[in-house]
């Protein structure tokens, strides 16, 4: 294979690398999209799908306005990426469902939104507690049990898989070169500027300006270029049924039904490592908590079950970093690359160009969790 040269060389063509070099290459650049493969460990392709802002940015308000920025362009983002492709991405921005199952389930989501709407000052934090009839009439079939839920205008769901895939080929149409089946094991920053990248001791590209996006594989490539990328796994299981014909118009926390009409069910957490394995005792209890919200659930037959490992942080929002030693490399993590698609594709794509984080995201530095940073 000829070695080529690229502005900006992506590893990793999960959401967040696809995002990146389909950003990179509406900047029009020359990218290199670079994935080790289909046996990678990847979030991507098991997700939930939403496009979610409410609940986000406690104790960090900047993740709150972030997720909401992210929602708000993600009308133009998809349409624009829907024309190029030709593909509908199955995008609603319909506002979207949190719903509480018990009352102290409920009061203690309530607190956590005015903690947010307190932080938000004067920006505001829009959401409405909706109860007993009125929710039944925007969510026919819900539980009698069910304490309450909070409406958010904001929220909205995609189909993830086509949205992965229309970030891929719109990628390809802005003249990106996708790289498949290299697992890149070693950077080499160059003399003058730039980057040689390597897998198994076979040159793949060189690049102006390194993007790692790999997931759970940045750890140990953000290592090579003096990045600290503090993530850890976070399992999480999703069932999907059959089609039905009952009909639910809002995404919610727990389940959201797509364009085809099944229904997606989920919000599950372990920690069990990099153990992607499903569990009865898990599946059994997602079953529980959608069949209390929607009864009518029960009758529905399920079709597939998976599990998925989170890229989480230990506060649980983006780790974005450039490195000191050699500037022209960054990586990016974080555990919403779904909602925050939009503004990884525009914004931080600009960050990059421009070659630096600008000062009111440096936020997202990995240098938070240093303990005399604290001090
Ligand atoms: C159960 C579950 C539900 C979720 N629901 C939502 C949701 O509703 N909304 C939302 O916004 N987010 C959601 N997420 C999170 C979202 O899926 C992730 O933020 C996103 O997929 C992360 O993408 P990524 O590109 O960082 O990682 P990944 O998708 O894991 O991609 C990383 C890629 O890097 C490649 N790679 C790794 N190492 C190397 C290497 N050395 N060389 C080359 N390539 C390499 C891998 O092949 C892989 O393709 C959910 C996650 C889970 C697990």
């Amino acid at each position: 294979m000829t070695k080529k040269y690229f502005d900006v060389a992506v590893i990793g063509g999960g959401l967040l690398g696809s995002s990146f070099a389909y950003g990179f290459g509406q900047a029009g650049l020359s990218v290199a999209l670079i994935d080790e493969g289909d046996n990678a460990i990847r979030t991507a392709r098991g997700n939930f799908g939403l496009v979610w802002v409410q609940g986000k940015g406690e104790g960090m308000r900047e993740y709150a306005r972030w997720s909401r920025k992210s929602a708000d362009d993600w009308g133009n983002f998809s349409a624009q990426l829907s024309e190029l492709t030709d593909h509908d991405l199955g995008y609603h921005q319909s506002g979207g469902f949190n719903i509480s199952l018990d009352e102290a389930e409920l009061q203690q989501y309530l607190r956590m939104l005015e903690g947010l709407k307190a932080d938000a000052g004067e920006e505001g934090y829009e959401y409405e507690l909706v109860q007993g009839r009125t929710l039944a009439k925007y969510l026919p079939g819900i539980g009698e049990d069910v304490a309450g839920a909070t409406y958010c205008p904001h929220d909205g769901h995609v189909n993830p898989l086509y949205l992965l895939r229309a970030l891929q080929e719109g990628f390809r149409k802005h003249g990106g070169c996708y790289l498949p089946l290299s697992s890149i094991d070693q950077i080499q920053p160059l003399k003058s500027s730039g980057f040689e990248l390597s897998s198994e001791g076979r040159q793949v590209a060189s690049c102006e300006r390194l993007v790692i996006a790999a997931g759970h594989g940045s750890v140990g490539l953000g290592q090579q270029v003096g990045i600290r990328i503090p993530i850890y796994p976070e399992q999480g299981q999703i069932i999907v049924t059959e089609r039905s014909t009952e009909q639910l118009a809002y995404p919610t926390n727990m389940i959201r039904q797509t364009d085809e009409g099944t229904f997606m069910l989920g919000a599950s957490a372990r920690d069990v490592g990099f153990n992607s394995e499903t569990t009865t005792d898990t599946l059994q209890d997602i079953v529980r908590r959608c069949a209390s919200a929607f009864p009518h659930l029960r009758s529905l037959r399920i079709q597939r079950n998976w599990a998925a490992l989170r890229i989480m942080t230990p506060d649980g929002f983006p780790v974005y970093s450039q490195s000191e030693e050699f500037p022209g490399a960054f990586a990016f993590s974080c555990h919403s690359g779904v909602t925050l698609a939009a503004v990884h594709a525009q914004d931080v794509c600009r960050w990059v160009v421009d070659g630096k984080i600008p000062t009111d995201y440096r936020c997202f530095g990995p240098e938070r969790f240093d303990v005399s940073t604290a001090n």
